[in-house]
Parts: C-alpha cells; structure tokens; sequence
C-alpha cells in the first residue's frame, strides 16, 4: 500500500527543523571555508530520489547565508565511473552494451545531442536545478582526475598502500567494492627493486590505452586496476583485464581513478568537504562513511565531513532504481508541478523519515506548500501545530525564486485539475480569466502582480499535464453530451434549489453546505443527490467535489443545462 502522505502533519513538527541543527554542528567545527558536497553517478536518467541529497545541501546553505556565513556547495558528477550496465527504457543503438566497462565520460550520448552518455544525463538533471532553486557548482570526476591534486592524491594512496589495506581489511569482509573487488591484479609485475603492488588488493584503476576500458564485464563488472608501481619514476603498470594488453606510463600521463570508497575520501581531503549527506545504507556501523573517514583522516590528514545520515525517496512503495527503469526524473516533476512544492515535499519531511512519493498525490503536496506559504505571512495558522520558527525555516529553504514581500497569490491546484478539463467546454481565454477571478476572490485581492500572472498561467499548464498523465479516474471528467433527464419530483426540486444558489454567487464552501443540506431537506441522500447532478452535468454517477466543479463551469452554461432537464423532452 502506498506510504502515508508524506506532507501531511500526522506527526506534530518539532520546535526547530532539521536544517538548524545541521548549520549548528557545521558552525562548531569552525571550519576556514565551508563546502558542502554531494555527488551523484550518471549511470542513465537521474531520478527524483537524487534530489533530497541536492535539496539538503541548498538548505543547509541557505541556513547558513541567513546566518551570515557563505559557503562552497560542490556537486560531483562521478562521470570517471565505468557503464554497468544499460539501464531499462534507454533506447541505445544495436551494439552498445560493447561500452561496458569503459567510462561514462568516455561512453557516446545515444541521442547524439551531448559530448558523451555522462554529459547527457548529468546535464539533463543539472538543468533543472535553476528552476528548483540551486546553483552547485558541478564538477566533473573526469576532468578531476586530471588535476594535480587528485594525482597526489593517487601517490598518496600508493605510498601508503600497507596502512590502506590495513583499513580495508577493517570494513570489507567480502568482494564487493566497484560491483565487485574481483580484480586484484597480481600475477604481473617484477616484484624487485623499488617496484611494488604486485601483491594483495590497490584501488587504483586504469583505463587501458588499447580498448579503452576501465572495467571489465565479466559476472559483475571489474575493475581494471594497476598492477605495479614506481613512485620514484612516477611510473605504473597495469594488465588489462579487457583485452589483456599489458601497458606501462607515468601515474602524471596514465587515466587513474580510486576505486569509490578511496575516492570518496580522496575527493573530501582535497576539497576540505565540510558535510556531506550520504544514504542511510552508506552510514551504517562500519559502513562506507566510517572506511572513508578513517581513509581520510589516516591516509590523506584531514579529518572528513559531517556526515547527515538521510532516508530514501521512493516512487510509491519502489526504489528507484535507474538500471531497472523505475524513474522519475525532476524534469517529468517540472511539467506537473511547481518546484517549490517539490522542495516541500522532500524538505518537510525529517531526514530520516522515508518519503514515498506518488505522482497522483501532486495535489496534496502543491497544496501543503501553498498552507506553508500563508501560514508564513501569517494569514493563517501554521499546519499540524508547527511553531514559527519550524514554519519560518522551512519557507525559506523551500521558496525559489526572488524572495515575495507580501503573501502571493496562488491559484489553487485542484481547482486548475477542474479548469484544464473545462477547456473544450469554455476555451482557453475563458479557462484564464475564470481561473484569475477564482484567485482573487480566494486571496482577496484586486489584481495580480506580473509574477503571480506567470506563476498561475505555469500553474493551468502543469494542472494540464498532471491530467493528461497522472491523474487518478475520480479526479477526471468530461461533460456528458446527453444529459440525464430527473424523474423523480425530489430529483427535480434539487436541480431547481442548485439553479438558485448558483444566480446567488456563492462562495465555495458556502455553495458546498446549501448542497448538502437542499439535499437533506429533500429527503435525498447525499450521494443520490449528488449523483444527479453528475449525471447531468458529467454523464457519470460520481465526480470531483461539486462546488469548486460547479464554480469552475461556466455559470451560464450550468444553469441553461439544468433548466433543459427540467423541461419535457420535445420543448
Ligand atoms: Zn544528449
Ligand atoms: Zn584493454
């Protein structure tokens, strides 16, 4: 069954929100410069689940601009990583499982339109960050690996690969590093004189000059590592377990990479990562967060990141999981919904508090954050009892945009579900001007800014895609060409008292109680009531809620089909 709505404030919300205790810890460190990190591998589409990472580094950053201090917010594209696999629902041309095991930088786009299958991916998702309200600085590994920093870094590792395995031996009781720890690389090697490595397990990879691998495909896919080393000649060898030639370079020429649990802590040491949020499997006793702290601290002299265990994002009750094909990317949320709510949606919740996300469930979340909107400009009480400061913090971490010195004027998303269905009915001038009049009766203004404009137009065109793709039957309707004829005198008195209340103009909840007690008075019950209004509205025996329906039809038009019905059926 689907998880319970995650913005819904089931749980009363504690004093503070998470994001003041994570600037509290970062600020004690007291840190020179502050860089925040993330990470993310462009093995194919890069799903939602990858944002609550980005979307808690950009809180954690604003929190700390709004104390005064600034900060470096660094996103890594692993791009060095080989291709495993090709994920489900990527179309490829014929052939192109032959790129596994070589780099994601190195793999072709195979749509053609970016420098490589990395770029296309990572850029995809990069674009949409603007819009959602952050700006890292992206950084990709390949380019990285080129650097000074990140070779010293390999040296480092080479010169004291005893101590390394030491460590490792710690945390890695079984092959599973890369997909698999396999490729050890002994059997070559001189094994004399300053020459070393030919013995036990590096993390150093290699792409091999000739196929241009850096992994293996065999079961899993292995490693391509180096199998001996002069650090004093800079130099390095490698057999490669792809096409099996053996090479030989300089560590400065050669394409190197650690393998990830070494490069996550080479990449903090380099970049002094002040915090890093990390999945909660990475965070575990002994896990991979602990191996690259003490790599970190013991191998390269830095003490390593915070670390900010979180939950996973899931699309209902699945894993996303690109290799299968079970995605949702930011771009697919940006065509249905607004970006701040999907900041709401991931930012509300507490980081460890699992968040299973249902593309049918967009109303709620849209409107949860247009409740956190007003409470935080007062006009109404905050939701589920949360305290000023609670609903303070979270607005600001989850607005995008220029900050709004007033409450905006929002148009309410279910009803944008009722206009775009009205469109045939009313036509697209009409669907605006009835969807801006509903919007300033609700918020009690005058006229909208330009802003409020815009953002109400992108409102209608995402309500319209949300349709057209997720919304769930009972939320769908079409107005029915034969209207059903009342036969009962009740049935017909109840069309007659709907024909009076909609020539009074009433407000929505106004208009929704007279409904329900016209029916009463009648001795109808409330669903035989209502029934017969969808039907001859809808052709349907149910629909959406009745007032905002009836508020979002054109009035004329309501009142002239349900005079028709009362009418013998020849006049
Ligand atoms: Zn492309
Ligand atoms: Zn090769």
């Amino acid at each position: 069954m689907p998880a319970p709505n995650p913005t819904a404030s089931a749980t009363p919300a504690p004093d503070e929100h998470w994001v003041a205790g994570v600037a509290n810890e970062i600020l004690r460190r007291n840190d020179e410069r502050i860089v925040i990190h993330t990470g993310k591998t462009p093995s194919g589409p890069i799903h939602i689940g990858a944002e609550r990472e980005q979307f808690i580094c950009s809180a954690v950053q604003r929190e700390l601009r709004r104390r005064g201090y600034d900060s470096t917010f660094n996103f890594i594209i692993d791009s060095f990583d080989p291709l495993k696999s090709i994920p489900a629902g990527v179309q490829v041309p014929k052939g192109f499982e032959d790129h596994i095991g070589s780099p994601l930088s190195d793999v072709p786009d195979p749509f053609g339109c970016h420098e490589s299958y990395a770029v296309h991916f990572a850029q995809e998702f990069v674009d949409c960050q603007g819009r959602l309200g952050l700006s890292p600085n992206v950084i990709y590994s390949h380019k990285l690996y080129e650097t000074d920093a990140m070779k010293d870094a390999i040296r480092t590792v080479l010169r004291k690969i005893d101590e390394l395995r030491e460590i490792r031996g710690k945390y890695i009781r079984v092959q599973e590093e890369d997909g698999s720890e396999g490729g050890t690389g002994s059997g070559s090697g001189s094994g004399s004189g300053s020459w070393s490595g030919s013995m036990g397990w590096n993390p150093v990879m290699v792409v091999c000059e000739r196929c241009g691998k850096i992994a293996c495909r065999r079961k899993d896919v292995e490693p391509n590592r180096i199998t001996s080393w002069d650090l004093a000649r800079d130099e390095a060898t490698f057999a490669c377990t792809s096409c099996g030639c053996e090479g030989k370079g300089k560590i400065r020429d050669l394409r190197l990479k650690l393998s990830w649990r070494v490069d996550w802590a080479a990449k903090w040491a380099v970049f002094r990562v002040t915090c890093e949020p990390a999945g909660k499997d990475h965070c575990v006793r002994d896990g991979a967060y602990d191996m690259g702290l003490e790599v970190c601290d013991r191998i390269f002299g830095y003490r390593g990141p915070i670390r900010v265990p979180y939950e996973w994002l899931t699309l209902g009750e699945h894993a996303m999981k690109t290799h299968k094909g079970i995605t949702f990317t930011p771009r697919e949320w940006l065509k249905i919904a607004p970006p701040e709510s999907m900041r709401y949606l991931i930012l509300s919740a507490d980081l460890m508090r699992h968040i299973a996300f249902l593309p049918e469930r967009v109303p709620d979340i849209v409107d949860g954050f247009d409740r956190l909107e007003r409470a935080y400009f007062g006009s109404e009480e905050p939701p589920g009892g949360a305290s000023r400061a609670f609903v303070n913090r979270l607005y600001e971490i989850c607005s995008v945009g220029e900050p709004f010195e007033e409450l905006p004027v929002r148009l309410p998303y279910r009803f944008a579900v009722y206009m775009v269905q009205l469109e045939s009915l009313l036509g697209r001038d009409k669907v605006l001007s009835k969807s801006i009049g509903y919007a300033l009766k609700l918020y009690d203004r005058e006229a909208l800014t330009d802003r409020e404009h815009r953002d109400l137009e992108e409102r209608l065109s995402m309500a319209k895609n949300w349709v057209l793709t997720y919304a769930p039957q009972n939320l769908k309707f079409q107005i029915a060409e034969t209207p059903y004829r009342p036969s009962s005198e009740a049935e017909k008195s109840f069309v007659r008292s709907i024909i009076d209340m909609l020539g009074r103009d009433l407000k929505e909840e106004d208009l929704q109680n007279e409904i329900f007690s016209a029916a009463r008075s009648l001795g109808l019950g409330v669903g035989e009531a209502f029934s017969v209004i969808y039907r001859i509205l809808l052709g349907s025996e149910r629909g959406p809620r009745l007032a905002p329906l009836l508020i979002a039809l054109d009035r004329d038009w309501t009142i002239r089909r349900l005079n028709s019905v009362l009418q013998p059926p020849d006049a």
